[in-house]
């Protein structure tokens, strides 16, 4: 019998949402473990192998001892897969981003915050070490992830949907939720998770990142017409993707500042924040 392929499911910063979609998913799809063997995976089992082929990273880099990290899973991975929002894009972490790192660490751990916990701003795993697929989404979806493992065990290269969820969701024949007043991002946001949230009549947060030439001035001025305020708007456009903002600098569609100079005040903490070890 052929040798199955290890994978290993690693873990940053995160809420470990996606992780447990795939402990989801494996039961109702336990085939899956007769064409892979998992070595690692801290959300299922306890053993940690440290030979595998194909690695799942899961959560942003926020910090710089992730860095090496992330790069001795790169030295032995030959295949190295972002799983979800937060290691595609960055995801809601980066949101940390808007202020000075300090200003962050003493909101969310109190006034010693800085000393307690190492973090630097938050950023995708692609801004670290070299990503062959990304698996997007908060959480991903866990038919996309079967497919895209099916692809990877067949050697091929899986490509994600070129096109916006609008797409999908006309397929399903939703009623558009932006014509009945509830905001959506479908028209800027990639497909692929099958409009899931217009489908159930919440509009979509953007959580797969951009269409390709996404057209945000068409979408702010649906979003104005719902009333909604330009700031309102920036935090709509950010939520998942504020790294991607930040990188385009004075392109980004945004009218606040994307920086470390934004002012808004933030409350310190009474949270008092125990020593890392
Ligand atoms: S992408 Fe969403 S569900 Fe997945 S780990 Fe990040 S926050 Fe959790
Ligand atoms: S509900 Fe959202 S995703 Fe669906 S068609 Fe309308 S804008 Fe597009
Ligand atoms: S509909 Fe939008 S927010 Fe919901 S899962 Fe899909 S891309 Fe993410």
């Amino acid at each position: 019998m052929a040798t199955k392929p290890k994978i290993a499911f690693f873990d940053f910063t995160s809420c470990e949402g996606c992780q447990l979609t795939v402990v989801d998913l494996l039961q109702t799809h336990l085939g899956l473990l007769d064409l892979v063997e998992i070595v690692q995976f801290r959300e299922a089992m306890s053993e940690k192998g440290e030979d595998y082929q194909i690695a799942f990273i899961e959560g942003s880099c926020t910090r710089k001892s992730d860095e090496a990290r992330l790069q001795k899973i790169r030295a032995q991975a030959a295949v190295v897969v972002a799983l979800g929002a937060c290691a595609h894009l960055g995801g809601v972490n980066a949101l940390k981003n808007y202020w000075p790192i300090e200003k962050a660490q003493r909101y969310v751990y109190g006034e010693h915050g800085q000393d307690a916990y190492e973090s630097y701003p938050a950023r995708p795993i692609s801004a670290v070490i070299p990503v062959d697929a990304v698996i997007p989404g908060c959480p991903i979806d866990r038919h996309e992830f079967l497919r895209i493992v099916q692809l990877l065990l067949q050697g091929r290269a899986p490509h994600l949907p070129d096109y916006p969820l609008c797409v999908e969701c006309k397929f399903k024949e939703n009623a558009c939720l932006n014509y009945h007043g509830i905001p959506c991002l479908g028209p800027i946001t990639r497909a692929g998770c099958d409009a899931i949230c217009p489908s159930y009549g919440d509009g979509c947060e953007g959580c797969r990142g951009w269409a390709p030439e996404a057209n945000f001035a068409y979408m702010r001025e649906i979003l104005r017409g719902h009333g909604l305020s330009d700031a309102d708007i920036d935090a709509r456009f950010t939520m998942f993707n504020h790294y991607q903002f930040q990188q385009m600098g004075e392109p980004a569609p945004v009218t606040t500042p994307l920086g470390p100079d934004r002012t808004a005040p933030l409350p310190t903490s009474t949270f008092a924040a125990p020593k890392e070890d």
